[in-house]
């Protein structure tokens, strides 16, 4: 006899990220928008919002939940006008509160600028504290305001001189699009740490987190915005125009983006996801190679280096793990405990691929452990010989600062264990990572990537920042 309680899946609590979206110059901005952050939904699955632009006036709808949960035919009819931004959000800093939604909206004497921001700031909480003291009023916890606010209060005649002015103060990772009754502005930080691309789409300008947004809605991608760089569009120009940050770009692109986050169709940093991946598998399979009679994909973070590795080494690649691609925030599950439910509700093993195999598990990171623990018992109890289990990308031994949610340190099972350590808690019959100079190897570039989730090797110094994201987490 079961009883029914709610419960929330918790390993997707404190991860995730956003992803932006806008287009100028086009009679349905707002669906295309509302299409542009359908595509971009792996971003960010807690928050979703709009706002458009009739020439005169910002007209914004934001809110929690699914963009396709969230916007409506009603809601969408009320976006008018032929610009538009976009954002789909999850927390990285501030907490989860529909006013936390983003595009964050603010009416100054300059008029009205609406941001979006995908990112983290590391000076937010210091910039913040000396605005509020010289009487700002925050309308959210996220640190993404500081920047409407900075601008707000500039002196500059000009909003690009205030703009500029502002991000010569702000610290960290920002890919924004900032928009006015008039004008559009994408920009991205000297790092260039967060994606962010140019499209067209017929007379349209078209800016996008990741391109397989632009691949929906028919446009081409054009170029990324370049780190360092705001692109400015105008309503009375239509054209885009290039300005520099006054500060020299040193690009450090999230590698992360290639290991997990972005989709493998997207084009991030100007180069194809599936490729990097498949070429993590490839490389994982040189430095690792072990014998066995399958090769078994975690879904769907392990498929495409899985194929990698299955290619490079000649042993068949098998759908041994189904996913569940309906699984929602929350479900009933009954009161009587169920041996690793949360897993189980995503992934279930097919036991006539596993049975007496000797198989190959490929994920593409681990950082804490533990589903990694679940999924290899899982598998095991499917009735697979030997599970040996190997990861397309190092270990993950420090925190991100620049936008990826990644827990503490101290929570990260390869900043404390060594590898056999970690296989000895995964119960696993072998274990590898792939080495970072292999990791590097796969992206195709020595230089222009952060590692710091895999090396400590910040190219930003992340004092500031430790203590911000504690401030922020204390108060969320
Ligand atoms: P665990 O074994 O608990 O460390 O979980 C590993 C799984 O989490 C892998 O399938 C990864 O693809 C996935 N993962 C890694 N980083 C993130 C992240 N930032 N957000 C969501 N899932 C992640």
């Amino acid at each position: 006899m079961y009883s029914r309680l709610e419960i929330t899946v918790e390993p997707d609590k404190f991860w995730d990220h956003c992803g932006i979206f806008g287009i100028t110059n086009h009679p349905e901005a707002a669906r295309n928008v509302y299409l542009g952050l359908y595509a971009l939904q792996h971003r960010g699955q807690e928050s979703a919002g709009i706002v458009t632009s009739d020439g005169r006036r910002l007209h914004l709808e934001k809110g929690m939940g699914h963009v396709a949960d969230f916007f409506d035919e009603r809601k969408l009819t009320r976006l008018i006008g032929s610009h538009a931004t976009g954002h789909v959000r999850y927390s990285t800093q501030g907490a989860s509160f529909p006013r936390n939604a983003q595009p964050i909206l603010i009416d100054g004497w300059r008029g009205q600028i609406a941001l979006s921001h995908n990112g983290n700031l590391l000076n937010a909480a210091e910039l913040r504290f000396q605005l509020e003291r010289d009487g700002s009023i925050f309308q959210t916890t996220s640190d993404s305001e500081v920047i409407l606010h900075l601008i707000a209060r500039s002196r500059k005649e000009t909003f690009e001189e205030a703009l500029m002015e502002s991000l010569s103060v702000v610290q960290g990772a920002y890919s924004l699009l900032i928009q006015t009754p008039t004008k559009i502005f994408a920009v991205r930080d000297p790092q260039g740490f967060r994606p962010l691309s140019i499209g067209k789409l017929d007379h349209s300008w078209v800016f996008s987190s990741e391109t397989c947004a632009f691949d929906l809605i028919g446009a081409v991608r054009v170029r990324d915005v370049e780190c360092s760089e705001i692109v400015k569009w105008d309503l009375h120009e239509d054209r885009l125009e290039s300005i520099m940050i006054p500060k020299p770009p040193k690009p450090a692109h999230c590698i992360f983006e290639h290991v997990y986050f972005s989709r493998p169709d997207s084009v991030v940093f100007g180069k194809g996801v599936n490729n990097s991946r498949y070429q993590m598998g490839r490389i994982l399979a040189q430095e690792a190679a072990v014998e066995a009679d399958i090769v078994v994909p975690v879904p769907d973070s392990g498929l495409t280096a899985a194929l990698g590795f299955a290619d490079q080494s000649g042993i068949p690649f098998r759908f041994g793990l189904i996913r569940n691609h309906y699984v929602g925030r929350t479900f009933i599950e009954p009161k009587q405990a169920i041996r690793h439910f949360g897993v189980k509700i995503k992934l279930n093993p097919v036991a006539e691929i596993l049975q007496g195999k000797r198989v190959i598990l490929i994920d593409d990171s681990i950082v804490r452990g533990t589903t990694s623990q679940k999924i290899v018992e899982m598998v095991r109890a499917a009735g697979a010989k030997e599970v040996h289990m190997r990861i397309s990308s190092p270990p993950t031994i420090s925190p991100c600062y620049f936008g990826i949610d990644t827990p503490t340190k101290n929570e990260l099972i390869a900043s404390s264990h060594t590898v056999e350590q970690i296989r000895e808690f995964l119960h696993a019959d072998s274990l590898h990572f792939l080495s970072l100079a292999g990791l590097k190897r796969a992206v195709g570039d020595h230089k222009n990537f952060c590692t710091a989730c895999f090396s400590e090797e910040y190219p930003l110094p992340i004092e500031t920042g430790r203590s911000q994201l504690d401030l922020f987490r204390k108060e969320t």
